[in-house]
Parts: structure tokens; C-alpha cells; sequence
């Protein structure tokens, strides 16, 4: 399985996350600060960003509801 490399939208410490090869946001819990933040896979690199700044398309918990929850987990 591929691995992503994330940098914490928060204090921007870097760690790997596995990539099950979805491009849906997914949320993270740093461990050096302990914030959660969403990440959301490209196909070049990987965005952060902090849970208040993300939109109805990009916040995890939104969109599934939107999209219809899959129940894989
Ligand atoms: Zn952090």
C-alpha cells in the first residue's frame, strides 16, 4: 500500500499516513500537537488544511453525508 506524506495543517509536523488509493478527504490526528486536521489526496502531493477552514465539498463528515455514506470502513 502506498503511503502519504502529510504535514500537520497545524504545527506542520510531517508524518505518514497509508493511501488506500481514494482521493476523498480524510481526517488525521497529528501526534506532536494532537490537533485533527483533514488531509485530502491529489495526484501530486497531499493538501492540509484545518477543520474550520474546510468547505461542504472537503470536510469529511459533509460530504459522506452528501454522497451517501458507503459503510467501508
Ligand atoms: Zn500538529
Amino acid at each position: 500500500m502506498a503511503t502519504l506524506h502529510l504535514e500537520c495543517a497545524f504545527c506542520g509536523e510531517g508524518m505518514e499516513v497509508p493511501h488506500d488509493g481514494s482521493y476523498a478527504p480524510r481526517y488525521a490526528r497529528c501526534q506532536s500537537c494532537g490537533e485533527q486536521f483533514i488531509y485530502e489526496p491529489l495526484r501530486k502531493g497531499v493538501r492540509t488544511l484545518k477543520p474550520s477552514e474546510a468547505d461542504s465539498c472537503t470536510d469529511p463528515d459533509r460530504r459522506e453525508l452528501e454522497m451517501g455514506a458507503s459503510g467501508q470502513e
